[in-house]
C-alpha cells in the first residue's frame, strides 16, 4: 500500500520519465523533479538509435591496443583532457579489467537482456502517447570504410551469434544500393535489422512526459539537493523545500554520482561527454542510422534535419564545450557523403553516464530500502530507458517482472550485474 506521498523521481531525461510512466502503471501517484525542462538533459540530443542488436560492451576484448592510436589523432574520434586524467584513472583501471574475454561476455550478456527487449516496454508507452510517428523501424547499418576495418568487424559478428541477433555483412555494392548517399569504393558494412530510431529525441521524451501529466503526474523544475533519512528509509526529497516521498528513485544521468554518494553508495559511474551536429538543409535523407564506429559517430535522418552524432570526450561534468569536435564530425561526413550540405550546422554537448562496464545500474540502494537507482546507461540510454523503467517499478512493487526477465534471456543472466555494488 502506498502511503499519501508520492513517488519522487529525481531527473527528468528518457530513463526518468520511463521510470515514471511504468510507476503510474503500478498505480502510483508519481512527482518527476529536474532542474531542466523534462528531457533536456542528455536525453535531448542522441542519434536517436533504439539498438535492439547492441550486443558489445565498449570494452571490448584487446581494445588497449587501440587507444594509444585513438588518443593520438588529432580529429580522433575518443580525447582524452589531461588535467582530468588523474581523477578518471579509476575508471580507466575498471575499462581495461572488464575487457577480459570473460568480463566482456558477462556484459554482452546484460546488454543484450536490456537491449533486446527495448521495443517490447517502449513502444505500448509511445502508443499510449500517440507517438507512433516519431518512431521508424528500419534497422541500422554498421559503416566500414576499408577491408581491414570490415574484416575485423567480422571477428566481432560472434557475439550477434551468441546472442540470437540477426545480422547481415553488406559488401561494398550492398551497402551502396541500401543507402546511395554513402560515398563510392566504402568496403561495406554489418547490418542489423532489429530496432529502429526516433525521429527526434527530444519530441519523444515531451510526448511521454504529456503523457505523464495527463495521468496526473506533478512536475517540478528544480535543483535536488539532499534528502531526509529515517533508519533506512527516505523520507524527502529536498529541493528548495522538503518534499515527503513514499520511495524515491534516482534517474539522473551522469549526475547520479553525486546524488547517490549523499545515500551512502558511491559508484564508478563518470561521463564519456559526447558532441551532436544538427544540419538544417542536409540535401540528403538516409534510410535508417549509420553508424561509422572507427569515427565514433553515427548519422540519422531526423525531422530536423540530419544529425551527426557521437565522439567520446574525457573530461568530466564542468570543463567547457570544445565545439570544434562537433564541426569536425561535418568535415568527416563531407567525405563520407559527397552531396551532403554541412552549412549552418548546430553544436551541443551531452554527457553520456557510462559504467566502466557497459552495464547500467538498476538496482534497490544498499543502503536505503525505498531507494531505487537507474543511471549509467553510457552510449545506450534511450535505447534502455523502458525497459530499465520496467525493471525499477517492478523492483519497487515486488512484482514478478524481474525474475521473468531474467528467465527468458537466452542464457541464464546474473541480476548481480545490475547491483550497484557489484565488483569490478
Ligand atoms: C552524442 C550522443 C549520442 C547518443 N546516441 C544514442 C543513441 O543513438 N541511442 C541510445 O540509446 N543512446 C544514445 N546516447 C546515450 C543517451 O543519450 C543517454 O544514455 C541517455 O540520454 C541518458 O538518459 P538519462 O535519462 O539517464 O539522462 P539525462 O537525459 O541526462 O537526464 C538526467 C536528468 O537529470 C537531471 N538532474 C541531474 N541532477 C539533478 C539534480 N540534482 N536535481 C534535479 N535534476 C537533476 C538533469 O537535468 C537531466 O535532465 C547518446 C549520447 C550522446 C551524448
Amino acid at each position: 500500500m502506498q502511503n499519501h506521498s508520492p513517488s519522487i523521481v529525481v531527473g527528468a531525461g528518457i530513463v526518468g520519465i520511463c521510470t515514471a510512466l511504468y510507476l503510474q502503471e503500478k498505480g502510483r501517484e508519481v512527482m518527476l523533479i529536474d532542474r531542466l525542462p523534462p528531457g533536456e538533459g542528455t536525453s535531448l540530443g542522441n542519434a536517436g538509435i533504439i539498438s535492439v542488436g547492441s550486443v558489445h560492451p565498449e570494452a571490448m576484448p584487446g581494445i588497449w591496443k587501440d587507444i594509444p592510436a585513438m588518443l593520438l589523432q588529432r580529429q580522433g574520434p575518443v580525447s582524452l583532457r589531461p588535467a582530468y586524467l588523474p581523477q578518471m584513472l579509476p575508471w580507466f583501471y575498471s575499462f581495461l579489467a572488464s575487457s577480459s574475454e570473460a568480463r566482456a561476455e558477462k556484459s554482452s550478456i546484460a546488454i543484450n537482456a536490456l537491449s533486446s527487449r527495448a521495443l517490447e516496454f517502449l513502444q505500448p508507452l509511445v502508443a499510449k502517447a500517440g507517438a507512433q510517428a516519431l518512431l521508424r523501424q528500419e534497422g541500422s547499418i554498421y559503416v566500414y570504410e576499408t577491408p581491414a576495418q570490415l574484416a575485423k568487424a567480422k571477428l566481432k559478428c560472434a557475439y550477434y551469434d551468441r546472442r540470437g541477433v540477426d545480422h547481415e555483412i553488406l559488401e561494398g555494392a550492398a551497402l551502396k544500393a541500401a543507402e546511395p548517399s554513402l560515398r563510392d569504393g566504402l568496403a561495406g558494412g554489418i547490418s542489423v535489422p532489429a530496432g529502429g530510431n526516433t525521429l527526434s529525441p527530444l519530441a519523444l521524451s515531451r510526448s511521454l512526459f504529456k503523457l505523464f501529466q495527463k495521468q496526473g503526474g506533478q512536475f517540478i523544475q528544480a535543483e535536488v539537493t539532499g534528502f531526509t533519512t529515517q533508519d533506512r528509509l527516505v523520507t524527502a526529497v529536498h529541493t528548495d523545500k522538503a518534499h515527503a516521498c513514499h520511495d524515491a528513485f534516482i534517474t539522473a544521468g551522469a549526475y547520479s554520482k553525486t546524488l547517490a554518494k549523499q545515500l551512502g553508495s558511491s559508484v564508478q559511474l563518470d561521463t564519456e561527454r559526447g558532441y551532436h551536429l544538427q544540419l538544417p538543409n542536409p540535401g540528403i535523407e538516409l534510410n535508417r542510422p549509420l553508424l561509422f564506429s572507427s569515427r565514433a559517430f553515427a548519422v540519422t535522418s531526423m525531422l530536423d534535419g540530419l544529425r551527426l552524432a557521437g565522439t567520446v570526450e574525457f573530461a568530466g561534468l564542468k570543463a567547457p564545450a570544445n565545439y570544434a569536435r562537433a564541426h569536425m564530425m561535418a568535415e568527416q561526413a563531407a567525405y563520407l557523403f559527397p552531396q551532403l550540405n554541412t552549412q549552418s550546422g548546430e553544436p551541443w554537448l551531452g554527457y553520456r553516464p557510462s559504467m566502466p562496464d557497459t552495464v547500467p545500474v538498476i538496482s534497490r540502494s544498499p543502503k536505503f530500502d525505498n531507494v531505487f537507482f537507474g543511471f549509467g546507461h553510457g552510449h545506450l540510454g534511450l535505447t534502455q530507458a523502458a525497459v530499465t523503467g520496467a525493471m525499477l517499478s517492478s523492483l519497487a512493487t515486488g512484482d514478478e517482472l524481474l525474475n521473468s526477465m531474467v528467465s527468458s534471456s537466452s542464457v541464464q543472466m546474473p541480476m548481480q550485474q545490475f547491483k550497484i555494488d557489484r565488483s569490478f
